[in-house]
């Protein structure tokens, strides 16, 4: 019996006139079919944003979630990117979203992607510009910590591209 996980259920008719797409169950590219345009529709993936920023003393700026997944930890700053969105705005702009700091992308640390995983995450570091720490519904408290004096994380991930940015092993 095949399994469908979640992301398999979300384009079941076609955006462009609404008819039923016909699911292409022998492609592994994702991609329906639509009968009435005559067309495949392909699935795209979503991409995400998390950005280390560090400050004038090399702490690091996380945010404490208030959503699942990781409710009540600490996270790097970061969200989906919007359609036609650059992916560096998209990231500044969560960041001040989230945490009230303005910042400069200063390189690439990394893509990070995983079998049957949605979004395409995409790291970025960044050092501090301006603004003021400013919590958010979304994110309650937010503040800069020492790389060797985290709080609980929501995702290993981020404790995985902080310890290799600042080389602890
Ligand atoms: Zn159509």
């Amino acid at each position: 019996m095949p399994t469908h996980n979640h992301m398999m259920n979300t384009h079941n008719y076609c955006s462009t006139c609404g008819a039923k797409l016909i699911l292409k169950e022998e492609s592994d590219s994702g991609s329906s079919y639509c009968p009435t345009c005559e067309k495949p529709i392909y699935k795209d993936p979503k991409v995400a944003t998390c950005t280390l920023v560090t400050n004038a003393e090399n702490a690091i700026l996380l945010a404490k979630r208030a959503l699942e997944p990781g409710l009540g930890k600490w996270a790097l700053p970061g969200g989906y990117v919007n359609l036609g969105e650059v992916v560096e705005t998209a990231a500044k702009r969560e960041i001040l979203e989230e945490t009230g700091i303005l910042c400069e992308i200063t390189k690439l640390l990394g893509v990070f992607s995983a079998e049957n995983t949605s979004p395409i995450l995409i790291v970025y570091g960044a050092h501090t510009t301006g603004g003021t720490l400013t919590p958010s519904i979304e994110t309650p408290e937010v503040a800069f910590f020492q790389p060797n004096d985290l709080p609980p994380l929501s995702f290993p991930r981020d404790g995985d591209i902080i310890r290799d940015a600042f080389f602890i092993s």
